[in-house]
């Protein structure tokens, strides 16, 4: 059993709050670690540090900031398996999920390394007689970065290694159902040699959350979690003049076409659903059978559900169990109200004969009334819905119509209905024959209505953007005051 600290001023430090909450292993219901809330003094304290760090962090030249992120890279590739199994152990996804969640999180690592490129910005010579106008990107300060659960290794480097290689300083909060990792990752990069507070983590839920983003030192703020936090964390920075970015819930409608590829689109769409128990924000929960699909991919997609192998992360399995019992008995809840509304779980994942830990086996759910808000609810759960369509237009309506925008994917052999699907889907991401849209490193994490709330994105370039403030320059330089050389 781990106890969790808090880290600032390049030092740990032991929590003195009274809230006290177990961290679980969801494989097996036993309590791994705990979580001590911290008070107001304990965010005051880390972000008062993180301020004085900015001072000198932001005038520490950029080749000399990425000097860490460089060292940071090969510790993360040295301790990369005790990562992934720190993330099997907590979040309960499968070790080769883990491994994968590690390698996007060094992804971002190694793109942040090229901050001296990332940060050039443009110059025009002569833009009126005698006049050169151009801009620089400053740091805008302190960054607040508010994680979820569902990805602990990887979500908090969509920011982090920006923030810091644009000069900014960090504190971090954690999913508090899924400290452990942060804590890990904090030793690492203890060991890269940041100057102490330019990274800082803070553990602890909501209010936590709400007195960093209070805080008048913080300065930017980058959330990602369920919509509901997401609108209300958007409100709240941009209340007090904050730049905020927040990522929110999805519900992802994956359309099949009748010429689709049947065994690899089914595999992969199955992956999409079922994999990392379907907590992704990026997990396909509507499959759109159009016209013909309905017969042999309802088919394939039953089999594929049946026969997933679920089971403890850190055994060859396919799919490990949700969060938490409240997420299990939440899922189980919904299952039960789909059916109250009249649809019907051909596969249902409740049965199972696994007894210990909070399972749910791969679920599929046909005939809900396309009236249902069930069919526009995140599960946040390894459950499929089926809808049949009748054509592309009525799918593109179907995928249009949702409050979310996160990622619609098409599975087709037909490029011209690829091209009229990635025009016209509303959505941040979109997968062509691919059922898990992730943008890499490079380019922005993106996402739309429901889903994101903010302009620029985590990720690449747009964090970059987000994490500076860009300043104008307009220069002068008269001949007239020039002595001739
Ligand atoms: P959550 O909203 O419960 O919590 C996210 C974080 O916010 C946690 O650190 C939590 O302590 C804090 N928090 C919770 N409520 C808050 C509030 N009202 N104000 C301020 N902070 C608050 O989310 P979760 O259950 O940890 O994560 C799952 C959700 O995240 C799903 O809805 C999933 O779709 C979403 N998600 C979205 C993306 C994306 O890129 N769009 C990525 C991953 C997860």
């Amino acid at each position: 059993m781990q106890d969790v600290f808090h880290y600032w001023g390049g030092e740990w430090r032991k929590p003195l709050g009274t809230l006290v909450l177990p961290v679980h292993d969801p494989a097996r219901e036993e309590i791994v670690g705990q979580v001590i809330c911290a008070g107001n003094d304990e965010v005051d304290a880390a972000v008062e540090t993180a301020h004085a760090a900015f001072r000198s962090w932001r005038l520490t030249p950029v080749t000399d900031r990425v000097q860490p992120l460089f060292r940071l890279k090969a510790l993360l590739e040295r301790d990369f398996e005790a990562l992934a199994r720190t993330i099997t152990l907590e979040c309960g996804k499968t070790l080769a999920e883990s491994r994968g969640e590690i390698r996007r999180a060094i992804e971002n690592v190694e793109t942040a390394c090229g901050m001296p490129y990332l940060l050039q910005s443009g110059f025009n010579e002569g833009i009126a007689s005698g006049i050169d106008e151009f801009s620089i990107r400053q740091p805008m300060g302190v960054a607040a970065i508010l994680c979820p659960f569902n990805f602990p290794g990887m979500i908090p480097f969509w920011f982090l290694p920006y923030a810091i290689g644009v000069g900014a300083t960090v504190v971090l909060k954690p999913s508090e159902r899924v400290p452990l990792t942060m804590q890990m990752l904090m030793q690492i990069m203890q060991e890269s040699g940041f100057p102490p507070g330019v990274v800082n983590v803070i553990n602890g839920g909501r209010s936590v959350s709400e007195a960093l983003i209070a805080h008048p030192l913080v300065k930017t703020v980058s959330f990602v979690g369920s919509s509901n936090a997401a609108r209300a964390v958007y409100a709240q920075a941009a209340s007090l003049g904050k730049r905020v970015q927040c990522q929110g819930g999805a519900k992802n409608p994956v359309v099949i076409l009748p010429d689709a590829d049947l065994d690899s689109s089914t595999a992969v769409i199955a992956d999409s659903a079922f994999g990392c128990a379907g907590q992704r924000c990026l997990a396909a929960s509507v499959a759109v059978l159009v016209g013909e699909a309905r017969r042999t991919f309802g088919d394939a997609l039953r089999e594929a559900a049946a026969t997933r192998k679920t089971g403890n992360g850190f055994d060859e399995v396919q799919m490990g169990p949700v969060i938490s019992s409240a997420s299990r008995e939440r899922i189980h809840g919904l299952l039960s109200s789909i059916e109250n509304e009249g649809g019907r779980l051909s596969v249902d994942g409740r049965k199972h004969s696994l007894d210990k830990g909070y399972f749910v086996k791969p679920t599929i759910v046909e005939d809900l009334s396309e009236t249902s808000e069930l069919l526009r609810t995140e599960i946040f759960g390894p459950v499929l819905t089926i809808v049949e369509k009748p054509d592309i237009e009525a799918a593109l309506d179907f995928v249009n119509s949702g409050a979310y925008g996160n990622m619609a994917c098409l599975f087709t052999r037909s490029g011209d209905a690829a091209r009229r699907f990635r025009n016209e889907a509303e959505v941040g991401n979109v997968g062509i024959n691919v059922g898990v849209a992730a943008p890499m490193s490079f380019f922005p994490f993106s996402g739309a209505r429901e889903s994101f709330f903010g302009d620029l994105h985590g990720q690449g370039k747009d964090a970059v953007r987000f994490f500076t403030n860009e300043k104008v320059v307009v220069e002068r330089w008269p001949k007239e005051w020039s002595r001739k050389f």
